[in-house]
Protein backbone atom coordinates (compact mmCIF):
# COMPACT_ATOMS: atom_id res chain seq x y z
CA UNK A 1 0.00 0.00 0.00
CA UNK A 2 1.28 3.53 -0.81
CA UNK A 3 0.60 5.78 1.50
CA UNK A 4 -0.38 10.13 0.61
CA UNK A 5 2.44 11.87 0.29
CA UNK A 6 3.37 15.36 0.78
CA UNK A 7 5.39 17.53 -2.10
CA UNK A 8 8.86 16.83 -1.44
CA UNK A 9 10.33 19.94 -0.16
CA UNK A 10 7.44 19.73 2.77
CA UNK A 11 9.74 17.20 4.01
CA UNK A 12 12.35 19.03 4.28
CA UNK A 13 10.93 21.87 6.67
CA UNK A 14 12.37 21.57 10.05
CA UNK A 15 8.93 22.71 11.95
CA UNK A 16 9.27 26.38 13.77
CA UNK A 17 10.44 26.10 17.21
CA UNK A 18 8.53 28.55 19.45
CA UNK A 19 9.92 30.00 22.55
CA UNK A 20 9.06 27.69 25.57
CA UNK A 21 6.80 28.82 28.15
CA UNK A 22 6.82 26.27 30.90
CA UNK A 23 10.13 24.43 33.13
CA UNK A 24 9.31 21.31 34.67
CA UNK A 25 8.52 21.20 38.25
CA UNK A 26 8.11 25.41 38.90
CA UNK A 27 4.47 26.71 38.90
CA UNK A 28 5.31 30.23 38.23
CA UNK A 29 7.89 30.82 35.46
CA UNK A 30 9.12 34.37 34.15
CA UNK A 31 8.90 34.23 30.15
CA UNK A 32 11.13 36.08 28.92
CA UNK A 33 11.65 33.70 25.51
CA UNK A 34 9.18 35.35 23.37
CA UNK A 35 9.39 39.12 22.87
CA UNK A 36 5.85 39.60 23.81
CA UNK A 37 5.83 43.18 25.16
CA UNK A 38 6.34 43.58 28.67
CA UNK A 39 3.43 44.94 30.30
CA UNK A 40 0.83 42.45 28.95
CA UNK A 41 -2.23 43.06 26.75
CA UNK A 42 -3.09 46.67 27.04
CA UNK A 43 -6.29 47.60 29.48
CA UNK A 44 -8.57 48.77 26.60
CA UNK A 45 -8.04 45.44 24.49
CA UNK A 46 -8.63 43.42 27.68
CA UNK A 47 -12.15 45.15 27.75
CA UNK A 48 -12.82 45.37 24.19
CA UNK A 49 -12.45 41.46 23.94
CA UNK A 50 -14.57 40.23 26.95
CA UNK A 51 -17.34 43.08 25.09
CA UNK A 52 -17.38 40.64 21.99
CA UNK A 53 -18.23 37.80 23.67
CA UNK A 54 -21.84 37.97 23.08
CA UNK A 55 -20.65 38.26 19.34
CA UNK A 56 -18.71 35.50 18.95
CA UNK A 57 -21.03 33.87 16.29
CA UNK A 58 -21.13 36.31 13.72
CA UNK A 59 -18.59 36.03 11.18
CA UNK A 60 -15.83 38.95 10.89
CA UNK A 61 -15.93 41.41 8.85
CA UNK A 62 -13.60 40.06 5.94
CA UNK A 63 -11.30 42.57 5.16
CA UNK A 64 -10.88 44.26 8.76
CA UNK A 65 -11.98 47.88 7.24
CA UNK A 66 -12.63 48.84 11.06
CA UNK A 67 -9.16 48.00 12.26
CA UNK A 68 -7.29 48.77 8.74
CA UNK A 69 -9.05 52.58 9.28
CA UNK A 70 -7.89 52.54 12.42
CA UNK A 71 -4.78 51.86 11.46
CA UNK A 72 -4.33 54.17 8.82
CA UNK A 73 -5.04 57.12 11.16
CA UNK A 74 -2.49 55.90 13.49
CA UNK A 75 0.23 55.76 11.15
CA UNK A 76 -0.93 58.27 8.45
CA UNK A 77 -1.52 55.43 5.85
CA UNK A 78 -4.27 55.21 3.27
CA UNK A 79 -6.16 52.26 4.89
CA UNK A 80 -6.94 50.63 0.97
CA UNK A 81 -3.51 49.91 1.13
CA UNK A 82 -3.31 47.82 4.42
CA UNK A 83 -4.04 44.35 4.81
CA UNK A 84 -4.54 42.19 7.67
CA UNK A 85 -3.10 38.86 8.85
CA UNK A 86 -3.46 36.12 11.20
CA UNK A 87 -0.21 37.55 12.38
CA UNK A 88 2.46 38.58 10.21
CA UNK A 89 3.03 35.47 9.92
CA UNK A 90 0.19 34.26 7.97
CA UNK A 91 0.89 37.21 5.38
CA UNK A 92 4.71 36.39 4.86
CA UNK A 93 3.51 33.04 3.86
CA UNK A 94 1.04 34.35 1.50
CA UNK A 95 3.28 36.59 -0.16
CA UNK A 96 5.29 33.57 -0.39
CA UNK A 97 2.89 31.26 -2.23
CA UNK A 98 1.72 33.95 -4.56
CA UNK A 99 4.95 35.46 -5.56
CA UNK A 100 6.98 32.13 -5.10
CA UNK A 101 6.94 28.49 -5.85
CA UNK A 102 8.57 26.27 -8.02
CA UNK A 103 11.76 27.20 -10.40
CA UNK A 104 12.02 30.91 -8.13
CA UNK A 105 14.52 31.67 -5.55
CA UNK A 106 13.52 33.79 -1.92
CA UNK A 107 16.86 35.64 -0.53
CA UNK A 108 17.33 36.11 3.37
CA UNK A 109 20.04 36.49 5.58
CA UNK A 110 21.83 34.11 7.57
CA UNK A 111 20.29 34.76 10.61
CA UNK A 112 17.08 35.81 9.82
CA UNK A 113 14.11 35.40 11.09
CA UNK A 114 13.39 31.53 10.53
CA UNK A 115 9.32 31.87 9.19
CA UNK A 116 10.85 33.42 5.42
CA UNK A 117 12.78 30.14 5.18
CA UNK A 118 9.12 27.71 6.46
CA UNK A 119 6.91 30.23 4.09
CA UNK A 120 9.42 29.69 1.31
CA UNK A 121 10.13 25.95 1.13
CA UNK A 122 6.23 25.61 1.56
CA UNK A 123 5.67 27.20 -1.14
CA UNK A 124 8.31 25.42 -3.56
CA UNK A 125 10.87 27.83 -3.38
CA UNK A 126 14.57 27.48 -3.31
CA UNK A 127 15.71 29.48 -0.10
CA UNK A 128 19.35 31.46 -0.13
CA UNK A 129 20.91 32.48 2.64
CA UNK A 130 23.32 35.32 2.65
CA UNK A 131 26.40 36.43 4.28
CA UNK A 132 26.27 38.95 7.42
CA UNK A 133 28.62 41.25 8.74
CA UNK A 134 28.50 41.41 11.97
CA UNK A 135 25.47 39.75 12.76
CA UNK A 136 23.86 42.56 10.61
CA UNK A 137 22.08 41.86 7.27
CA UNK A 138 24.27 42.83 4.67
CA UNK A 139 23.17 44.61 1.56
CA UNK A 140 25.94 43.85 -1.02
CA UNK A 141 26.05 40.20 -0.15
CA UNK A 142 22.02 39.99 -0.73
CA UNK A 143 22.26 42.11 -3.91
CA UNK A 144 25.40 39.24 -4.95
CA UNK A 145 22.76 36.73 -4.24
CA UNK A 146 19.88 38.02 -7.06
CA UNK A 147 19.56 35.80 -10.02
CA UNK A 148 17.18 35.48 -12.97
CA UNK A 149 15.44 33.48 -10.18
CA UNK A 150 14.74 35.30 -7.46
CA UNK A 151 11.36 36.77 -6.37
CA UNK A 152 11.54 37.96 -2.96
CA UNK A 153 14.09 39.43 -0.66
CA UNK A 154 13.15 39.06 2.88
CA UNK A 155 14.69 41.19 5.99
CA UNK A 156 13.50 41.68 9.18
CA UNK A 157 14.17 45.35 10.66
CA UNK A 158 15.47 45.07 12.99
CA UNK A 159 16.05 41.64 12.80
CA UNK A 160 14.84 38.80 15.42
CA UNK A 161 16.96 37.08 16.82
CA UNK A 162 20.31 39.35 16.60
CA UNK A 163 18.21 42.75 17.17
CA UNK A 164 20.92 44.52 14.72
CA UNK A 165 19.25 46.85 12.02
CA UNK A 166 19.90 48.67 8.68
CA UNK A 167 19.54 52.51 8.13
CA UNK A 168 16.86 54.38 6.01
CA UNK A 169 20.31 54.81 3.60
CA UNK A 170 20.96 51.30 3.44
CA UNK A 171 17.39 50.34 2.86
CA UNK A 172 16.94 52.70 -0.13
CA UNK A 173 20.50 51.34 -1.54
CA UNK A 174 19.65 47.61 -1.08
CA UNK A 175 16.22 48.46 -2.85
CA UNK A 176 18.16 50.58 -5.41
CA UNK A 177 20.64 47.76 -6.68
CA UNK A 178 17.40 45.25 -6.48
CA UNK A 179 16.09 44.28 -10.00
CA UNK A 180 12.42 45.57 -10.44
CA UNK A 181 10.56 42.44 -10.63
CA UNK A 182 11.99 40.94 -7.28
CA UNK A 183 9.57 41.73 -4.22
CA UNK A 184 11.50 43.51 -1.20
CA UNK A 185 8.92 42.36 1.97
CA UNK A 186 10.40 45.15 4.91
CA UNK A 187 9.57 42.95 8.41
CA UNK A 188 8.99 45.58 10.90
CA UNK A 189 7.73 43.48 13.73
CA UNK A 190 9.88 45.60 16.21
CA UNK A 191 9.45 48.93 14.09
CA UNK A 192 7.97 50.54 17.30
CA UNK A 193 10.84 50.01 19.76
CA UNK A 194 13.40 51.68 17.47
CA UNK A 195 14.72 55.13 18.65
CA UNK A 196 17.40 55.43 16.26
CA UNK A 197 16.36 58.65 14.30
CA UNK A 198 18.08 57.19 10.73
CA UNK A 199 15.69 54.12 10.99
CA UNK A 200 12.77 53.93 8.63
CA UNK A 201 10.03 51.16 8.82
CA UNK A 202 9.37 51.23 5.07
CA UNK A 203 6.81 53.12 4.32
CA UNK A 204 8.56 55.47 2.14
CA UNK A 205 9.87 52.21 0.09
CA UNK A 206 6.75 51.26 -0.33
CA UNK A 207 5.52 54.78 -1.62
CA UNK A 208 8.47 55.22 -3.79
CA UNK A 209 7.76 52.52 -5.81
CA UNK A 210 5.45 48.91 -7.01
CA UNK A 211 7.80 46.08 -5.19
CA UNK A 212 8.36 47.40 -1.52
CA UNK A 213 6.17 45.51 1.23
CA UNK A 214 6.32 46.09 4.79
CA UNK A 215 4.80 43.93 7.46
CA UNK A 216 3.88 44.78 11.02
CA UNK A 217 2.88 43.19 13.77
CA UNK A 218 0.65 43.27 16.86
CA UNK A 219 2.46 40.43 18.87
CA UNK A 220 5.07 42.02 20.30
CA UNK A 221 4.92 46.07 21.52
CA UNK A 222 0.66 45.82 21.33
CA UNK A 223 0.55 43.00 23.55
CA UNK A 224 -1.70 40.65 21.26
CA UNK A 225 0.65 37.46 20.22
CA UNK A 226 -2.40 35.12 21.38
CA UNK A 227 -5.08 36.45 19.40
CA UNK A 228 -2.70 36.55 16.01
CA UNK A 229 -3.11 40.05 14.34
CA UNK A 230 -0.82 41.65 11.98
CA UNK A 231 -1.04 43.66 8.89
CA UNK A 232 1.26 44.76 5.85
CA UNK A 233 1.32 48.05 3.90
CA UNK A 234 1.61 47.29 0.35
CA UNK A 235 1.99 48.76 -3.26
CA UNK A 236 -2.15 48.67 -4.62
CA UNK A 237 -1.18 45.84 -7.21
CA UNK A 238 0.37 43.68 -4.52
CA UNK A 239 -2.70 44.44 -1.95
CA UNK A 240 -4.85 43.24 -4.82
CA UNK A 241 -2.93 39.60 -4.68
CA UNK A 242 -3.24 39.27 -1.39
CA UNK A 243 -7.16 39.85 -1.10
CA UNK A 244 -6.91 37.18 -3.77
CA UNK A 245 -5.41 34.40 -1.49
CA UNK A 246 -5.95 35.23 1.80
CA UNK A 247 -8.68 33.44 3.56
CA UNK A 248 -11.70 35.19 3.62
CA UNK A 249 -12.03 35.54 7.54
CA UNK A 250 -8.32 35.61 8.52
CA UNK A 251 -8.64 37.83 11.17
CA UNK A 252 -11.02 37.34 13.80
CA UNK A 253 -13.72 39.49 15.66
CA UNK A 254 -11.99 39.26 18.67
CA UNK A 255 -8.80 40.15 17.30
CA UNK A 256 -10.17 42.79 15.00
CA UNK A 257 -11.78 44.20 18.75
CA UNK A 258 -8.97 44.00 20.54
CA UNK A 259 -6.60 45.20 17.90
CA UNK A 260 -8.47 48.22 17.26
CA UNK A 261 -8.88 49.09 21.10
CA UNK A 262 -5.04 48.73 21.65
CA UNK A 263 -4.22 51.15 19.10
CA UNK A 264 -6.42 53.65 21.27
CA UNK A 265 -4.76 52.83 24.59
CA UNK A 266 -3.56 56.35 25.77
CA UNK A 267 0.27 56.74 26.14
CA UNK A 268 0.84 52.72 25.75
CA UNK A 269 3.26 53.66 22.68
CA UNK A 270 5.22 56.00 24.48
CA UNK A 271 5.59 54.17 27.58
CA UNK A 272 6.19 50.70 25.82
CA UNK A 273 9.00 52.16 24.20
CA UNK A 274 10.32 54.24 26.96
CA UNK A 275 10.43 51.26 29.44
CA UNK A 276 12.14 49.36 26.48
CA UNK A 277 14.69 51.44 25.99
CA UNK A 278 15.52 52.16 29.47
CA UNK A 279 16.17 48.60 30.68
CA UNK A 280 17.77 46.97 27.43
CA UNK A 281 20.15 49.41 28.36
CA UNK A 282 20.40 48.80 31.76
CA UNK A 283 20.66 44.89 31.31
CA UNK A 284 22.97 45.20 28.39
CA UNK A 285 25.61 47.23 30.77
CA UNK A 286 24.68 44.83 33.59
CA UNK A 287 25.49 41.93 31.09
CA UNK A 288 28.33 43.58 30.27
CA UNK A 289 29.74 44.16 33.47
CA UNK A 290 29.30 40.46 34.22
CA UNK A 291 31.60 39.89 31.14
CA UNK A 292 28.97 38.86 28.72
CA UNK A 293 29.08 40.16 25.40
CA UNK A 294 25.89 41.89 24.29
CA UNK A 295 25.30 42.66 20.63
CA UNK A 296 23.92 45.91 19.55
CA UNK A 297 20.14 46.08 19.92
CA UNK A 298 17.21 48.15 18.49
CA UNK A 299 14.09 45.66 19.56
CA UNK A 300 12.38 44.37 22.44
CA UNK A 301 15.32 41.55 23.55
CA UNK A 302 18.93 41.59 23.57
CA UNK A 303 21.41 38.90 22.28
CA UNK A 304 23.94 37.87 25.01
CA UNK A 305 26.97 36.29 23.56
CA UNK A 306 29.09 33.70 25.68
CA UNK A 307 31.66 32.79 23.11
CA UNK A 308 31.01 29.49 23.19
CA UNK A 309 27.83 26.74 22.66
CA UNK A 310 28.91 25.29 26.09
CA UNK A 311 28.68 27.91 28.08
CA UNK A 312 25.37 29.69 26.53
CA UNK A 313 23.86 25.98 27.27
CA UNK A 314 25.04 26.18 30.82
CA UNK A 315 23.55 29.25 31.74
CA UNK A 316 20.37 28.73 30.02
CA UNK A 317 20.19 25.80 32.28
CA UNK A 318 21.33 28.43 35.39
CA UNK A 319 18.34 31.03 34.45
CA UNK A 320 15.93 28.17 34.24
CA UNK A 321 16.92 26.59 38.07
CA UNK A 322 15.97 29.98 38.94
CA UNK A 323 12.17 29.88 36.79
CA UNK A 324 13.68 32.23 33.77
CA UNK A 325 13.09 30.97 30.59
CA UNK A 326 15.21 32.72 27.59
CA UNK A 327 15.64 31.48 23.86
CA UNK A 328 17.68 29.68 22.80
CA UNK A 329 19.10 30.38 19.33
CA UNK A 330 21.55 27.69 18.46
CA UNK A 331 18.50 26.90 15.25
CA UNK A 332 19.65 30.27 14.31
CA UNK A 333 23.26 29.54 13.63
CA UNK A 334 23.88 30.84 16.94
CA UNK A 335 24.53 28.72 20.01
CA UNK A 336 27.19 30.43 21.35
CA UNK A 337 24.02 33.39 22.40
CA UNK A 338 20.77 33.53 23.75
CA UNK A 339 18.19 36.16 23.22
CA UNK A 340 16.68 37.39 26.51
CA UNK A 341 13.30 39.62 25.99
CA UNK A 342 13.26 42.99 28.05
CA UNK A 343 10.79 41.89 30.40
CA UNK A 344 9.28 44.23 33.46
CA UNK A 345 11.97 46.56 35.72
CA UNK A 346 11.82 43.17 38.31
CA UNK A 347 12.38 40.78 35.79
CA UNK A 348 14.93 42.26 33.96
CA UNK A 349 16.63 42.79 37.86
CA UNK A 350 16.52 38.84 38.36
CA UNK A 351 18.14 38.36 34.81
CA UNK A 352 20.94 40.61 35.60
CA UNK A 353 21.34 39.03 38.81
CA UNK A 354 21.14 35.68 37.80
CA UNK A 355 23.55 35.96 35.19
CA UNK A 356 26.16 37.56 37.32
CA UNK A 357 26.11 35.38 39.60
CA UNK A 358 26.64 32.47 36.56
CA UNK A 359 29.18 34.33 35.72
CA UNK A 360 31.08 34.51 38.71
CA UNK A 361 30.23 30.87 39.37
CA UNK A 362 31.45 29.86 36.37
CA UNK A 363 34.26 32.44 34.98
CA UNK A 364 36.47 31.28 37.43
CA UNK A 365 36.25 27.53 36.52
C1 LIG B 1 7.42 37.99 16.18
C2 LIG B 1 7.81 38.23 14.77
C3 LIG B 1 6.87 38.25 13.75
C4 LIG B 1 5.43 38.27 14.10
O1 LIG B 1 4.71 37.30 13.99
P1 LIG B 1 3.12 37.30 14.15
O2 LIG B 1 2.78 36.24 13.21
O3 LIG B 1 2.62 38.65 13.74
O4 LIG B 1 2.88 36.99 15.57
C5 LIG B 1 7.25 38.54 12.46
N1 LIG B 1 8.54 38.76 12.18
C6 LIG B 1 9.48 38.77 13.12
C7 LIG B 1 10.87 39.08 12.75
C8 LIG B 1 9.15 38.48 14.44
O5 LIG B 1 10.09 38.46 15.38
Amino acid sequence: MTAPRPRPEILSIAPYVGGESKIQGANRAIKLSSNEGAFGPPPGAQKAYRGIAAELHRYPEGSAAGLRQAIGTRFGLHPGRVVCGAGSDDLIARLCHAYGGHGTELIMTEHGFSMYRIAGLSAGCRVIETKERHLTADPEAILAAVSPATRLVFLANPNNPTGTMLTRDELERLRGGLPTEVLLVLDAAYAEYVTREDYEPGMRLVDAGENTVMTRTFSKMWGLGGLRVGWCYAPPAVVDVLHRVREPFNVSVAGQAAAIAALAEPGWWERSQAHNARYRAELSSCLRAAGIRVWPSEANFILADFGHPARANAADAYLRARGMIVRAVGGYGLPQCLRITIGTAEEVGLVCEALTDFMQESGKA
